[in-house]
């Protein structure tokens, strides 16, 4: 057991966390996160409406009585979800952990304390670590340039980032960004971290509720095999290297605008990737941490496997080095 300010505060057996992703986090793959001891989250947009998440909670409950998440994500959008519905319906769903990310936190953060919920904040600087710390979230997740999704404009990875993070945050703090195995993890708690986020890991399991075709690709890509699209905009996102995301690559490098990719680009067209196993159908999140990953185990074997590589190598090999 490797037990943290991180696993004290959130209530979960081991500093893991399967932080939001959109189309992926259902109680699919939450449920046997939860019931592995790892802290799952449900990705709330990935549900089509608010009255959508409470049933897709209430479908997790019936998986698992371990504790497990709920992920907003607040960034720019195509069709702008009613963001405050989404939070009333997590409140009333009982949920105990929140994950925030894209913008400020502040607005949503009253209510969520007052219902007795936990925030955990994603974030890709140091600056606003700080800020959503003395706004008083309950942890952070600090997202290094590695990641899939978002990683924020100032290209900082994780080796720094996560140090530099450390260095100001007194609460629980999360590392998130290339992780997907022992060594990472071992890694980030070096760095000052209290436990690691994984996306691309778990969306590369056997309960994962993506495409077979989607995984195998993951474990066939190295490092290198991602595209970050929507530099000009300021609004990058890292996905996979595919067609899709090298022409929409060109048309804004050429100055397109956004709505010169906005069809190329929307998430119900990235969906039918992992619904369909068609890799060319359009974009779809995934990190460098893919360069990680040769296997498609259950969460269970994954969660064990990382721990138990973690625990071996602080007492062998680290322990080995002192005194030799
Ligand atoms: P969507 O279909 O609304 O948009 C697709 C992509 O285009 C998203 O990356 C979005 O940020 C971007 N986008 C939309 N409007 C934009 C604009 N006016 N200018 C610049 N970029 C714009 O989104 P979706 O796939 O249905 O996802 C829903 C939400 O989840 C979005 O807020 C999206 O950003 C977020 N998301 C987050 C991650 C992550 O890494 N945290 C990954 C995938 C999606």
């Amino acid at each position: 057991m490797l037990s943290t300010p991180f696993t004290e505060t959130f209530g979960v057996r081991h500093p893991i966390v399967q932080g939001g992703m959109q189309w992926v986090g259902t109680a699919d793959l939450v449920a046997p996160v939860a019931e592995s001891g790892a802290l799952g989250m449900l990705t709330a947009l990935t549900q089509p409406t608010p009255e959508a998440l409470v049933k897709e909670i209430a479908r997790t409950r019936e998986r698992t009585d371990q504790p497990f998440g709920v992920n907003l994500t607040i960034l720019p959008t195509i069709d702008p979800p009613p963001y405050d519905e989404y939070r009333q319906a997590i409140i009333e769903s009982g949920i105990t952990v929140v994950e925030t990310a894209g913008s400020n936190p502040g607005p949503h953060l009253p209510q969520f304390h007052g219902a007795g919920i936990k925030v955990l904040h994603k974030c890709t600087s140091v600056r606003h670590a700080v800020k959503a710390q003395e706004l008083g979230v309950d942890g952070i997740s600090i997202d290094g340039f590695e990641c899939a999704g978002h990683p924020g404009e100032d290209d900082i990875p994780g080796l720094v980032l996560i140090a530099a993070a450390a260095d100001k945050i007194t609460i629980p703090m999360v590392a998130s960004g290339g992780f997907a195995d022992g060594r990472g993890l071992v890694a980030a708690l070096a760095l000052g971290a209290d436990g690691i986020n994984m996306g691309t890991r778990f969306m590369c399991t056997v309960e994962s509720p993506i495409h077979q075709r989607v995984k195998e690709a993951i474990v066939a890509a190295s490092e290198t095999d991602t595209e970050l699209i929507f530099r000009p905009l300021r609004n990058t996102a890292r996905v996979a290297s595919n067609s899709v995301s090298r022409e929409v690559v060109d048309i804004l490098d050429r100055g397109g605008a956004f709505e010169d990719v906005r069809e190329l680009v929307s998430g119900a067209r990235g969906r039918t990737v992992f619904e369909n196993g068609d890799l060319e159908a359009g974009i779809w999140s995934v990190g460098t941490a893919q360069g990680l990953i040769h296997d498609i185990p259950t969460v269970a074997e994954l969660v064990e496997r990382i721990v138990g590589d973690a625990q071996t190598l602080i007492t062998e090999r680290l322990a080995a080095l002192i005194g030799r």
